[in-house]
């Protein structure tokens, strides 16, 4: 019984584990998958806003690339005209910078010999000092009739320390041979400026880079070193477009932290939510497994209890041993016709009782009563039987056993008795004895157990008439009026 409640414990702990791990890992699905959605929202929303800035800003740096182009192509077809040549240098500058464009950030025009020095300033008439030979995009117009519109490195001005942005076209004689360079410039304050402005609130970073990967202006510029590389983003998103022809590019990124900003806060609740419901959770359980394991203890109290309280009813209170009902119940149900083949069946008395009682008294009576039932109990116990006080100084065990070691087991246990030598005033012998009546199931195995009970007795009835202290086995007179098999009739006594 309490190993059935201990299965069926360890059986709903179990269910409540499982159900417990069912509902946690619902949970915790949801809320990753929250999580997860969360995530991807917020990263879609940047490569939408990245795309976005890409496009716009590469659509207006190439239009503003275009317009200084033009401005330097307009300049280098104007000094072809040869009228200009002639013409008064107020008129002639004038003539070749009308018009040019002049928005904010775009720096002046310079024309450069073939040799590097400047000879026409869109700015002044008498042009600044300029010598430009030992510059890239000099020498690579120098070098390369090819070169089309150069984009050279950034550099500070030295007069008014603004960073510009060099571009140049190449200046060719008639016959294609090198006469110079026009150069002109853009701030690069001019594009951080832009890209300010086009970034708006999004928390991209947009930056201007050579194709080579170098940096020419990033709004996440903190450093003067302009020509430093952007860090690649590891976990982050990054995307880059090219400016028209150009061998420059718009980089749009955002690091890893920006995104996870963008949607950490936001999953909060939920996870929020989910440790909550996940401490509820595992608290319910808690609480069901301690009622459950509470349950189950009271019970395997009640069974035990109830146990108890069978055992004593069963038990007889002066010597501990099993009582008569549960004897007659033992031969009903534990040794059935058929069945007993293999169990003896043996009665003791004691002899002369009343006399002992009447010379030690009842209480010293009560005494010799245990000790003899301590003998019968333990006789039985190490042959795997059971031992009964069936009357008042009458006793009956049930011992699996052949017929053969019946007889022996129940004249040892005769012996046993006589040898506690208890004085007996009364006696014959002048010591404590019993008699006994043997009947082994296999002799009768389909009689009814009361007819197997009365066989005993009538062998005990034997053993008293036959002088006491003896084991008699089943009467034979008794076997033949019953139709059994005779049975020779032996004292197993001396
Ligand atoms: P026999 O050898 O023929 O069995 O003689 P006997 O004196 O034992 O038989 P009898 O039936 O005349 O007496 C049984 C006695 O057992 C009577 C009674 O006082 C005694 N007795 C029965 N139950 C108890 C008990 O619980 N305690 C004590 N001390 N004596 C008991
Ligand atoms: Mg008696
Ligand atoms: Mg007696």
């Amino acid at each position: 019984m309490r190993d059935s409640s201990s299965s069926d414990l360890a059986l709903s702990r179990c269910l409540l584990l499982v159900v417990g791990a069912v509902l946690l890992g619902a949970l915790w699905a949801y809320t990753g998958w929250s999580i997860f959605e969360a995530r991807e929202r917020a990263k879609e929303a940047v490569r939408h806003d990245a795309a976005n800035l890409l496009e716009i800003s590469g659509q207006a740096l190439a239009r503003d690339f275009e317009i200084y182009d033009s401005s330097l192509r307009t300049v280098a077809d104007r000094l072809n005209k040869p009228v200009l040549e002639e013409t008064d240098p107020e008129l002639r500058h004038l003539a070749l910078f009308d018009r040019i464009s002049q928005a904010k950030g775009y720096g002046s025009i310079f024309v450069l010999n073939d040799r590097g020095q400047a000879y026409l300033d869109s700015r002044f008439i008498v042009p600044r000092r300029l010598d430009g030979s030992d510059r890239l995009y000099f020498t690579t117009h120098r070098d390369d009739p090819h070169a089309g519109l150069f984009v050279g490195r950034p550099w500070t001005t030295r007069i008014s320390g603004l960073t510009m942005i060099p571009l140049s076209r190449r200046l060719a004689y008639a016959d294609g041979a090198f006469a110079g360079v026009i150069v002109g410039a853009i701030e690069l304050d001019y594009f951080r400026r832009m890209f300010d402005r086009l970034r708006g609130n999004t928390r991209l970073t947009i930056g201007l880079e050579f194709i080579d990967g170098n940096v020419i202006v990033s709004n996440a510029d903190l450093a003067p070193d302009l020509m430093m590389s952007l860090e690649p983003e590891v976990s982050g998103f990054r995307a880059s477009t090219q400016v028209g022809d150009l061998p420059l590019r718009i980089v749009v990124s955002v690091p890893a932290e920006t995104i996870r900003a963008a949607w950490l806060p936001r999953i909060l609740p939920s996870l929020s939510i989910a440790f909550g419901l996940t401490l509820a959770i595992l608290a319910v359980l808690f609480v069901l497994k301690e009622e459950l394991t509470r349950r189950v203890m009271a019970e395997e109290r009640a069974v035990a209890a109830q146990a108890e309280s069978e055992r004593l009813a069963a038990t007889d209170a002066l010597t501990g041993l099993w009582n008569r009902r549960r004897f007659e119940s033992a031969l009903e149900l534990w040794v059935k016709p058929g069945e007993r083949q293999g169990w003896a069946l043996l009665l003791l008395d004691a002899d002369c009782f009343k006399g002992y009682n009447d010379v030690y008294g009842h209480s010293a009576g009560d005494i010799v009563l245990q000790r003899i039932a301590g003998v019968l109990m333990d006789r039985a116990a190490s042959h795997g039987g059971s031992a009964y006080r069936i009357g008042g100084e009458e006793f009956a065990v049930l011992v699996p056993c052949t017929d053969a070691e019946a007889l022996v087991f129940a004249e040892n246990l005769r012996a046993a008795v006589a040898d506690l030598a208890m004085p007996h005033a009364q006696h014959p012998k002048g010591i404590l004895t019993v008699s006994g009546g043997l009947a082994h199931g296999s002799h009768m195995p389909n009689v009814p157990s009361r007819a197997w009970f009365n066989a005993a007795d009538e062998a005990l009835y034997a053993a008293k008439r036959q002088g006491r202290d003896r084991i008699c086995l089943a009467a034979a007179n008794h076997a033949k009026e019953a139709g059994w098999a005779p049975l020779s009739l032996r004292a197993a006594s001396a």
